[in-house]
Parts: structure tokens; C-alpha cells; sequence
């Protein structure tokens, strides 16, 4: 499979270029050129097998050219023994028709471990081969760099330097990634914003010089390989329950539109499927547009599901590409619009191309805590504030008859509730408890630099300590 750029002029790659390129040169995202379809009669027989073989046949046509079957069932066995429960994503029954997928079985208990995981191992394997070296550079709000250290910690080729705003991601997803203590990882705690830690890797991604100089590279969901991993478990979630007539939807707690457009991947692949449910909290971009027709910035508000308060859902870029057939002379013009004005607006068509396919809602802070303090009486089950935004979604969707009774409604758990705790207080008096392989986190010894929010004191640092430049110490 070849990899095209949305905005039309950078060059064509392979499954195995896109994957460590992450950006594209032209300053978009690289799709495949033509959607693999996968048979009705195939996508039946997914009942009954197991995750790592459904990711295998769901993956395969993507990785085509670049990854042998052998290697791409070796990355997915070795990523997913890293899960508490070989499902990966079981489902768990909430009511007649609705079901949560747990995602958050994964080493770091959010849905970005099912994919970095196996990201880590794919990128490793990519590099050998070819004999290099790559540096990743990341900021985080908390989920992603936990997900992207645990990953990539200890791995032989790669340097992973990952920002986060110090004071403001919660302790245990500091220390998720500051008890790496391996030479390889280097966190920085910034003092600023996590916009502020955004900006400094864009303008080191900027910096040419620096950029040749340690091979950069991103791990966020602009990168391909990553999204396109989360297209396994809508197969899997269909397979469970056995619905392949089209009458199972997925509502899907949204921020950057990655997760989300993952679903939509597996419908063009041919997972038939109601409408995907477009959850958001008051960072509400994408539900507005779905009403409106029109993508306006706003301010980004402090919300109980912090990973889901952004305001530029890159991904979107991917959906728009297809839904203007492709052609990236009006995705430039979509860009240029939203660079200058903060704004881009879809036509009549365009739209109801998008709500054939997609339905949107939103849950303010109330509706949340009421959602998880309600699921819990009910059924004495804690869903994260990032889930029960999902469920809010699911539950308006009904009421509001977009969703047939008779359609089983998939809600993507995407957070344990352990890393949300102070939410999870708000909401029911209860602490939830973290696994017990993690009681130690509080204890363990941390590793982690500070700098102040300057990009030219993060570039010192990393050609200080990167070990393609031969510095391959420990801060
Ligand atoms: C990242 C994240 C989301 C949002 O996923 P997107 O792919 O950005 O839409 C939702 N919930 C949790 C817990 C997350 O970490």
C-alpha cells in the first residue's frame, strides 16, 4: 500500500516511510491511496478469533510491502501480552442494548497504550532493518507521553524526549513517565502550559537544523501507524457480540478526531455499522460543525476529562480529504481559511456527507458527573470522566431516537478511573483504586529535568543528551 498527503505535494511513501515520518513535508497527513476492503463473509468469520488475529487480518492490506504477515502477528503477539487480559478490549453489558469496550487494560490504563505499543515494537523493527537512529519528541498532556514512555522505554535506536507542563498533569501520569529510569527516556518538566510545551516542539520541529541533525520524529495521532491500530477493536467489538447487519454504533469520547476516525477506517473497510456517535465535552468544535457546518475555533476550558479539551482536531483533515473527493486543492483552502480567519465552513453536500456518517454531542461537567455518580448506583461500575462522556452521548442518541432501540450501542471506555481520581470523588464519594501492579507508583524512584518555557533551553538539553549525537547519557 502507498501513502498519499492530503495536501498534494509531498512525496508518495510506504506503509514503513509514513510510519516514521509522522507530518508529512507539505504540512499534511498521509492516508493510504485506495481504502483495502475486507469481504463480508471474512469480516463474519471474526467471531471466534482471537484479538491479535483479528488485528492481524484488519491490518495486513495496510502494511503491505513494508511487513511480512510473520512480523506483523510477532509486533501484535508481543504488544498485547503487555495487556492485563488477552481480550485486549473486552465488552461489558450496561444495559439491554449497550455495552462499554475496555480500553484501558494496557500498561498505562488509557486506550493510547493499544496502539503505541504496538507503534514501539513496529518502529524498533523498522529500524533495525535499516540501521538508524530516531529521536521522538512529544508534549503531553498526561495520557500520550505516559503511553509513548512506557512504550519506547529501554528500545536500542530511539531517544524518546517527552514535555509536560509542570504541576498539571495528574500524579500518577507523572510518574508514569518519570519513573522510567532507562537512558533512553528523557522527560522534561516544563515550567508553563501544555500549550506552552506544544509550541516549543513545533518550533523544534521547525528548526531544519536540529530536525536533520536527530531525525525527529512524532508518535502523536497524526502519525498513520498509530491510528490505524485503533481500527482493530470496532472488528473485534462487532465480532463479539456477532453483529455484522449494520445494527451496532459506536459512541467514541473525542479530542483530536484520531480514535474516532478509526472507526471510520473500519466502516470503509467494510464493518458495517450504525452512526458513529461524536462525544465531546464543552471543547466542543466538532459538534458544532456537524450542526453548523462550520469549524471555529474557540477558547480550550479546563474540563474533569482533561485529555479531550483541544481545540484543533487534526485528524478531521483525514474525513475532509475523503469528503472532498480527495482533492487537495480544497483541503488547502480549508487550512488557509482556518490559519487566517480561525475558520473554515463546509457546503450543503459536504455536511450531509458527514452526518450520513456521524452523529455529535456533547456533555458539559454536569451531565458527566451525573453519568458516572447514575452508572454507578445502577450497576456499582466506575466509568472514567472520559467514558462517561461517551455514555452521555449514547444516551441522547436514544432518547433522541438517532439510534434505533434495536442497535446495540458500543461506548469506547477509553480511561481506567484510577487516573482520574479527584473526578471520581466529585462524582461518588469514591477513590477507585489503582491495579495492583501499579501500588508501588507512589514510591518509586523518579527521573525527570526541568527547564524553563524556552525552546532554544529544550534544543541545548536535547543535543546534550541525545544519543544519536554520541550522548547517549543519562540526565
Ligand atoms: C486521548 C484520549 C481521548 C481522545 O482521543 P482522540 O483520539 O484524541 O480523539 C479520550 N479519552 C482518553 C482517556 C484519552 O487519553
Amino acid at each position: 500500500m502507498r501513502y498519499i498527503s492530503t495536501r498534494g505535494t509531498a512525496p508518495e511513501l510506504s506503509f514503513a516511510d509514513a510510519a516514521l515520518s509522522g507530518l508529512a513535508r507539505d504540512g499534511g497527513l498521509y492516508v493510504p491511496a485506495s481504502w483495502p476492503k475486507l469481504d463480508a463473509a471474512e469480516i463474519e468469520n471474526f467471531t471466534g478469533l482471537s484479538y491479535v488475529e483479528i488485528a492481524c487480518r484488519v491490518l495486513a492490506p495496510f502494511m503491505e510491502g513494508s511487513i511480512s504477515d510473520a512480523e506483523l502477528k510477532d509486533f501484535a503477539t508481543q504488544a498485547y501480552k503487555t495487556f492485563s487480559t488477552p481480550e485486549v478490549a473486552p465488552l461489558v453489558k450496561i444495559g439491554d442494548n449497550d455495552w462499554l469496550m475496555e480500553l484501558f487494560h494496557g500498561p498505562t490504563l488509557a486506550f493510547k497504550d493499544v496502539a503505541m505499543q504496538f507503534l514501539a515494537r513496529l518502529i524498533d523493527h523498522l529500524l533495525q532493518q535499516r540501521g538508524g537512529r530516531i529521536t521522538i519528541i512529544g508534549a503531553t498532556s498526561g495520557d500520550t507521553g505516559a503511553a509513548a514512555v512506557q512504550a519506547f522505554r529501554g528500545s536500542e535506536a530511539i531517544d524518546i524526549f517527552m514535555l509536560h507542563p509542570k504541576g498539571r498533569v495528574s500524579p500518577v501520569q507523572r510518574r508514569q513517565m518519570t519513573t522510567a529510569l532507562e537512558p533512553n527516556v528523557h522527560n522534561i518538566e516544563i515550567d508553563g502550559t501544555f500549550d506552552d510545551c506544544q509550541t516549543i516542539v513545533k518550533r523544534l520541529f521547525q528548526d531544519l537544523g536540529l530536525r536533520d541533525q536527530l531525525s525527529l520524529s512524532g508518535i502523536n495521532s497524526i502519525n498513520w501507524a498509530r491510528v490505524v491500530v485503533q481500527a482493530v477493536y470496532y472488528f473485534s467489538g462487532a465480532a463479539a457480540l456477532g453483529v455484522t447487519d449494520g445494527k451496532v454504533a459506536f459512541s467514541v469520547p473525542t479530542g483530536n478526531f484520531g480514535d474516532i476516525y478509526a472507526g471510520y477506517i473500519a466502516s470503509r473497510m467494510g464493518l458495517k455499522m450504525d452512526r458513529l456517535l461524536l462525544a465531546t465535552n464543552v471543547n466542543d468544535i466538532l459538534v458544532r460543525t456537524l450542526a453548523s457546518g462550520r469549524y471555529e475555533l474557540n477558547e480550550v476550558v479546563a474540563t474533569h476529562s482533561p485529555s479531550m479539551d483541544i481545540q484543533i482536531a487534526s485528524n478531521f483533515e483525514r474525513l475532509l480529504f475523503d469528503i472532498f473527493n480527495r482533492d487537495p486543492a480544497r483541503i488547502n483552502a480549508a487550512m488557509t481559511s482556518l490559519a487566517e480567519n480561525g475558520i473554515f465552513s463546509l457546503d450543503d453536500t459536504a455536511i450531509a456527507d458527514i452526518r450520513s456518517r456521524f452523529a455529535g454531542f456533547r456533555a458539559d461537567e454536569t451531565e458527566t458527573l451525573a453519568m458516572i455518580r447514575d452508572l454507578h448506583a445502577r450497576m456499582n461500575y466506575q466509568a472514567d470522566p472520559h467514558t462517561a462522556v461517551g455514555l452521555v452521548a449514547a444516551q441522547k442518541a436514544r432518547e433522541q431516537g438517532v439510534i434505533a432501540d434495536d442497535v446495540s450501542i458500543i461506548t469506547l471506555a477509553t480511561a481506567h478511573p484510577a487516573k482520574f481520581p479527584d473526578a471520581m470523588v466529585a462524582a461518588t464519594g469514591i477513590r477507585p483504586e489503582l491495579p495492583a501492579h501499579m501500588n508501588d507508583i507512589h514510591t518509586r524512584e523518579e527521573k525527570c529535568a526541568s527547564l524553563p518555557n524556552d525552546a532554544d533551553a529544550v534544543a541545548a538539553f536535547m543535543r546534550n543528551h541525545a544519543a544519536i549525537l554520541g550522548n547517549g547519557t543519562s540526565v
